[in-house]
């Protein structure tokens, strides 16, 4: 895959290029000199169990660069202060603490890093500058150009849009290329919708799914930057062009642009997510949420997991919802990977599993050459890694399990086993 360096921008090159070429080569040269001491932590932060929440106010600081470019800039007001009047800092900040809430209360995460790390933001940044973004350190804000678009907090799922690229940077670490950079900005579509419905208390059917709602200017034509449910419909506009989304693998966008497509082709992960939450009803944030969150913390997902992957890790962690979500992919064209098959050159994990006890009292038995990378690899060795927790049988006739993996076994009986471990089992039992 290619450089991790990147930038998480809410507004997609193609529409920047649209919007000023000069400006483009200017942010590219910052954004590279910013990136240089972007260090990614990968998956070793576990995040805390959901319930281990704690009660206090999450940490956060907004700065305003004052319509310049030093970073973080003047200091306006932190957690716990009274309104500003500076409508762009009073807008993040509401942002901000929504943002944390959300995944403090609803996913038991403590901040992006989940361990109560502090957010520094920055609003009026530059001058005319259309575009918000995650550096790798902070939140960065435009007032817009006036033209096409307004200030960037002016849409609160922008502010939990770009906290969430931190939480992916800090997790899963999806690369920010092709398929797994497009998931990567799906996350933060799907939390930063999450967010947005949260504190308008929409229910899914309720959402309108829009990203960015409000922001552009009056003379656009368009509702928003991307649209969810109906990607591809956002705008169509003289100046900007057409939503370039796709709704479904049959239009995937296969060019090298925009690191491969990574704001386009969200749009079909992002359908995913909106059809799972109407399928499963309620809440997103509760209901699709929690499924997307655990998949993209539990180390099923990784840094170069692709559509397929990422279907097979959702639905290994919806439990009794994993229809919902099942038909949700298949409604955009992908198929769950059933144990990605190892890239060439690359050893295969051996993973197996033994199936006795059952009324029958039969023993069947799986086996299957993976990717080390594949999620089943990760499920497997995350619980032989747990070791000793002994299992014990619960009710009677009901089946055990043995896993094995990188030569070590580990005994699961049928009551303990968890909806992912279920779905690895199965699949196994069946190649
Ligand atoms: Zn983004
Ligand atoms: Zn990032």
């Amino acid at each position: 895959m290619t450089s991790r360096k990147h930038v998480c921008q809410i507004v997609p090159p193609y529409l920047m290029q649209r919007l000023n070429a000069g400006r483009l080569d200017q942010d590219n040269a910052f954004r590279v000199a910013r990136a240089e001491h972007l260090t990614r932590v990968l998956a070793q932060i576990p995040a805390p169990e959901a319930g281990e929440a704690t009660a206090e106010a999450g940490d956060w600081t907004v700065y305003t660069a004052n319509n310049g470019t030093d970073l973080p800039g003047e200091k306006i007001r932190a957690a716990g202060d009274p309104e500003s009047g500076d409508e762009s800092v009073d807008e993040a900040a509401t942002g901000i603490t929504g943002s944390l809430a959300l995944f403090e209360e609803v996913y038991g995460r403590d901040s992006y890093d989940g361990q109560g790390i502090e957010v520094v933001m920055t609003v009026h940044y530059d001058r005319d500058y259309a575009n918000a973004f995650w550096d790798g350190t902070q939140l960065v804000f435009g007032d817009g150009d006036g033209e096409i678009f307004q200030r960037f907090t002016k849409a609160v799922d922008v502010i939990g849009h770009e906290l969430s690229h931190a939480v992916t940077e800090h997790t899963a670490g999806l690369v920010y290329q092709g398929q797994p950079g497009a998931l990567n900005e799906s996350m933060s579509d799907v939390f930063g919708s999450c967010l947005k419905q949260r504190l308008l208390g929409q229910s899914a059917d309720d959402a309108d799914w829009i990203i960015g709602e409000g922001l552009f200017t009056e003379t656009v034509h368009g509702v928003g930057l991307r649209h969810m449910l109906e990607p591809g419909t956002a705008y169509d506009d003289p100046t900007l062009g057409k939503d370039p989304q796709p709704a479904h693998m049959d239009d995937i966008y296969d060019g090298t642009d925009d690191n491969g497509g990574v704001h386009i082709n969200s749009g079909i992960p992002n359908r995913a997510f909106a059809l799972a939450a109407k399928a499963i009803g309620g809440n997103s944030w509760d209901g699709a949420g929690k499924i997307w969150y655990a998949a993209l913390t539990n180390g099923a997902v990784t840094t170069d997991t692709d559509f397929a992957g990422f279907a097979a890790a959702t639905i290994a962690e919806a439990g009794d919802q994993a229809e919902a979500v099942t038909t949700a992919w298949s409604e955009v064209g992908v198929t769950p990977a059933s144990g990605t098959p190892a890239p060439d050159g690359e050893a295969p994990t051996v993973v197996k599993v033994r199936r006795s006890g059952g009324f029958l009292g039969r023993t069947k038995e799986g086996v299957a050459e993976l990717a080390p990378s594949a999620a089943h690899v990760t499920a497997l060795r995350n619980l032989v890694a747990g070791g000793a927790a002994p299992s014990k049988p619960k009710g009677a006739d009901r089946y055990i399990y043995e896993f094995e993996v990188d030569g070590r076994t580990v005994v699961v009986h049928e009551g303990d086993m968890s909806p992912e471990l279920r779905a690895v089992a199965n699949e196994l039992l069946e190649s």
